[in-house]
């Protein structure tokens, strides 16, 4: 996947190619001077769970309250019964927290 972006380094727009995790960017790279942009992981993951999150219609509110507080050590208390959740979302984000 490309996409035309400004780049730092060449200081003009170039093509760049993009890096996917799912739907969510991972890295860019100008294709003139192979500058690589990474982004970063914890953002990465942040934006991931935001993004499921909107996925998910019924949400605990109190127990997404606490996950942002301490996204990993909630996730691994999770009572997963509590959220009736698809199981392939949750096998999701345990990738992303492993
Ligand atoms: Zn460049």
């Amino acid at each position: 996947m490309t996409a035309e972006l400004h780049c730092a380094h060449c200081d003009q727009e170039t093509l760049h190619t993009l890096v996917y995790a799912g739907r969510l960017l991972v890295s860019t790279t100008c294709q003139t001077c192979q500058t690589q942009v990474k982004h970063e992981p914890g953002d990465l993951r942040i934006q991931y769970v935001k993004d499921l999150e909107n996925r998910i219609l019924t949400k605990p509110g109190r127990l997404w309250k606490r996950f942002w507080r301490s996204p990993v050590a909630v996730f691994w208390s999770f009572p997963k019964k509590t959220i009736e959740q698809p199981r392939k979302i949750w096998d999701e984000i345990k990738e992303l927290f492993k």
